[in-house]
């Protein structure tokens, strides 16, 4: 007898598990998007026979590398650097980097499997990859980070190409980092190959709204969740977790299309303002200063900072998750839930729990994954990959328009996969269903590779 669909997923899950020992993160992301594809299976059952799932769950290449720099001292210090090279089906690998001291192979590919759904659904010609390095830039002066980004791209270029393989920034990794790696790949190849990262300087090959993007299209999938149901973000009280470059930006769009945002976080503790957050005092203390949430609650009266707790027991009826990774847990959800939340979108990759996620859905608080949320960044990209092919500079206006429509289409597909496979609303679904049909798709017609 022919096996059921649930039980070839359940054996994927456990090939998973035993080919990829030790990789918490990785598993968890594997688990999220298998628990959606059996009824894809029952529909297409060639998906089993060629083992389409198998194959986009090991990644087309994996490259582990030394990365040795000098500080200020004169003392060497090595790190490990990783770029996981996922799936190619759609276009050239294109995911960020993260340099952060968590940093290990689980998470490169937990992040790199993400990114192959997120970028199917952007609609654009974009395969998944992910990389990073366990090095830890606090406190690291401006001359050491760009000798470790020297040193990283030492290695890394090899790898890469505009139609190869197009990294960006993910934590750690802002405009700075990426001119440096610009900088060293330019020098070694002797090209001036725009189109090889993504994230870069508006004065040099940059896009307008790429440093936005990831945080207004989270924004923007808020407000489209919303109206989904019949309401908005005019006049909502919204809870941002994080202060990066994804927080800051989903607070403005937020505050733009009418909410009030409340509270943001930092890695020292969390910040209330019930007056709505000052934007211009955050960005002075986040991105000029690069200092910490305390001093923003010194300069604004109306603001409280806490060093206890978690920022989501601030009440909200829209939750933001900026932060990371299993950063709202099951217990939050319940209590963000009993606060009256009615809807959640996911600036981060994965920073809800499985638990958590599971809270939301009972509840009926629409809930928007990451891998559809905060797609609007690597859209974004992909945005700039086609000014740096066309040797173009589109205007705010017009990229932010594309963002805004682009952060439209991913909804209503997700949407509408999760009503054709009888569930409607539930975005998890939808989003996984989605992203993998179109990755699964052209691995069908590529044939096996
Ligand atoms: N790191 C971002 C993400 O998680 C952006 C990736 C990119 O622009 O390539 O999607």
């Amino acid at each position: 007898m022919a096996r059921s669909a649930a039980s070839i997923v359940e054996g994927i899950y456990e090939d998973v598990l035993r080919r990829n020992p030790a990789e918490e993160e990785f598993h968890q992301a594997v688990r999220e998007v298998l628990d959606s594809l059996a009824p894809v299976l029952e529909r297409h059952p060639e998906y089993a026979e060629l083992k389409t799932i198998e194959r986009i769950c090991e990644p087309e290449r994996q490259i582990i590398f030394r990365v040795p720099w000098t500080d200020d001292h004169g003392e060497v210090h090595i790190n490990r650097g990783f770029r996981v090279e996922f799936n190619s089906a759609l276009g050239p690998y294109k995911g960020g980097l993260r340099f952060h001291p968590s940093v290990y192979l689980g998470i490169v590919k937990f992040l790199g499997f993400e990114q192959i759904f997120k970028n199917a659904l952007t609609g654009l010609p974009i395969g998944g990859g992910k990389g990073g390095a366990d090095f830890d830039p606090k406190g690291r002066s401006d001359a050491e980070v760009m000798r470790f980004c020297q040193s990283f791209m030492t290695e890394l270029y090899r790898h890469l190409g505009e139609h190869t393989d197009v990294p960006a920034g993910d934590i750690g990794v802002g405009s700075r980092e990426i001119g440096y790696l610009f900088g060293q790949y330019k020098r070694i190849t002797n090209r001036y190959e725009s189109g090889v990262l993504t994230g870069k300087g508006l004065g040099w090959g940059g896009a307008r709204v790429r440093t936005e993007a990831t945080g207004y299209g989270a924004a923007f999938f808020a407000s489209e969740m919303l109206s989904a149901r019949g309401t908005s973000l005019e006049g909502r009280t919204v809870v941002v977790s994080g202060s990066g470059n994804v927080a800051l930006y989903a607070v403005e769009k937020a505050s733009q299309l009418g909410a009030r945002v409340i509270a943001c976080s930092d890695s020292g503790g969390f910040v209330v303002d019930e007056a709505g957050l000052d934007l211009e005092v955050l960005k002075q203390v986040k991105e000029v200063e690069r200092g910490r949430l305390s001093s923003y609650a010194e300069r604004v009266p109306s603001a409280r900072h806490s060093t206890t707790g978690s920022v989501w027991e601030v009440p909200c009826e829209v939750a933001i998750p900026s932060a990371t990774q299993n950063e709202l847990d099951g217990d939050d959800a319940a209590r963000l839930v009993r606060n009256g939340c009615i809807a959640v979108s996911e600036g981060a990759n994965m920073p809800c729990t499985p638990e958590a996620v599971e809270v939301f859905r009972e509840a009926g608080a629409a809930f928007g994954p990451g891998k559809a949320a905060n797609a609007g960044g690597v859209a974004t990209s992909a945005l700039e990959m086609q000014q740096n092919a066309s040797r173009d500079s589109w205007t705010f206006e017009h990229t932010e328009a594309r963002l805004q429509q682009i952060m439209h289409d991913i909804h209503a597909c997700c949407a509408q996969a999760a009503e054709e496979y009888g569930s409607p609303g539930d975005l998890v679904l939808g989003a996984n269903i989605s992203g993998f049909t179109r990755v699964a798709h052209a691995m069908h017609a590529h044939g096996i590779i």
